[in-house]
């Protein structure tokens, strides 16, 4: 088994801070998901130039655009190039793609991509793939808060272990919990706290990569979260702007500087609205 370097892409601001990662093996490099703007991943593209090695595969971990509209950029229509993922993360950036053109062409304009590239290879759960000597087991964990479509990829090479787990982390920034599913994402990091044991490093999909502690900072995070918004809605699906604003003081504090604020009142309802449908999961969660 050969040895390997990760290089992180961690987008600026303007991209969401979203990771991309380049695995770089002795006789190439394995992308691990692809930014959101074309000038991240042309960036991202530049990089695996000047390593002067073939890109071997894309590893997507999840369907949001923010990892996956680049890859466009990537593979640069080399049909050839594996941009491998589950089936169901697919299927969640094909039937998402129309509305997450509208939502954001208009916002991103020139920087966004509107088209984008599908996985042409699929793997199903715990599946893995060789490539250049290293090791990738995929492990599908459903939906859950970020994604309807969610995967971890743990690598196995000489010189480490490492698991990249996409939007199940966000270090130390705000999250984006808009689509809810708070309580899955929740099991998911209970679920990934076993099968992660003995991994040595994490590579969040957003903000730097860490160990083991970045797990229970996410549960702290989202129980943080949705205890704040169960206060301030009051057991109503939405919260006024009042309390939003509150509710960006609190978390404010909770992170204090932390970047990806404005995500604090876009997921503020979703998750209201979750909790009000069954919000007893809270004192569940809590380990
Ligand atoms: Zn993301």
């Amino acid at each position: 088994m050969s040895k390997t370097v990760i290089h992180t892409h961690a987008s600026t601001e303007a991209g969401i801070l979203a990771n991309a990662y380049l695995v770089e093996t002795e006789n190439g490099v394995i992308a691990v998901d692809g930014t959101l703007i074309r000038s991240e991943a042309r960036a991202l593209r530049a990089k695996i130039d000047a390593l002067h090695k073939p890109l071997l595969a894309v590893l997507v971990t999840h369907a949001h655009p923010d990892h996956t509209a680049g890859i466009t950029e990537l593979v640069q229509s080399d049909s050839s190039i594996p941009v491998i993922a589950l089936p169901s993360i697919d299927r969640v950036m094909r039937a998402t793609e129309e509305a997450k053109h509208a939502q954001w062409a208009p916002i991103f304009q020139d920087e966004w991509i509107r088209q984008w590239t599908f996985p042409n290879r699929f793997v199903q759960n715990l599946e893995e793939v060789e490539l250049d000597g290293i090791h990738f087991q995929v492990h599908d964990i459903g939906p859950g808060g970020d994604c309807d479509a969610n995967s971890v990829w743990v690598m196995t090479s000489e010189n480490s272990k490492a698991a990249f787990v996409g939007d199940l982390v966000f270090s130390g920034t705000h999250c984006y919990l808009a689509d809810g599913s708070i309580r899955a994402w929740l099991l998911n990091i209970d679920n990934a706290e076993q099968y992660l044991d003995n991994v040595s490093e994490i590579y969040a999909g957003h903000g730097p990569a860490g160990g083991h502690e970045l797990l229970a900072k996410q549960r702290d995070y989202l129980l943080t979260y949705c205890a704040n918004v169960k206060e301030l809605a009051q057991g109503n699906s939405q919260l006024s702007e009042e309390a939003k604003q509150e509710l960006v003081t609190r978390m404010d504090r909770y992170l204090p500087n932390a970047s990806l604020q404005f995500m604090i009142s876009l997921s503020s309802d979703a998750v209201a609205a979750e909790l009000a449908l069954a919000g007893d999961f809270l004192s569940h969660s809590q380990k």
